[in-house]
């Protein structure tokens, strides 16, 4: 729900980008008011396919128990870090339009950012990694008390 949410905030680029509008490419899907609306979207759409996720998260070895709840605060928080990310990094996004102002443009370097990117899928490649390890340990345990 997380990582889809920040790929489908980008729809609105791709559509302004193939449509040849004359717009920015980030209007309206990269503000938080609109963003949190398409996150709601996404979670409405999403909720009836969570067997799917479940098979899909299992494949990863990712253990995945999931309500509606959950699913709508990961759209929310994903579609809204792509928005405070593109906020600093493209100058067009109005973040907390109806307001026009971009008070997050250029808060960091883009080899800040990227390494602020780089450094959080660390982190998250390295939270995978602990809760897979802890998967095949209780896994093998559960195998060792069965007869
Ligand atoms: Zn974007």
């Amino acid at each position: 729900m997380f990582v889809l949410a920040n790929v489908i905030i980008d729809v609105e680029v791709l559509i302004i980008g193939t449509l040849g509008l004359k717009w920015p490419y980030h209007r309206y899907a990269h503000t938080l008011l609109i963003a949190t609306a398409v996150a709601l979207l996404w979670a409405l759409a999403a909720y009836p396919l969570r067997n799917l996720f479940q098979y899909l998260m299992n494949l990863i070895r990712l253990p995945y128990r999931t309500t509606f709840f959950k699913m709508l605060l990961s759209a929310v928080l994903g579609a809204w870090l792509h928005v405070l990310i593109d906020a600093i990094y493209h100058y067009d996004v109005r973040i907390f339009w109806p307001a026009n102002t971009r008070p997050l443009y250029k808060l960091l370097t883009h080899p800040q950012l990227k390494t602020l990117c780089l450094a959080f899928f660390a982190a998250a490649f390295i939270a995978y990694l602990c809760i897979v390890a802890s998967n095949l340990k209780q896994s093998k345990a559960d195998k060792d008390k069965s007869p």
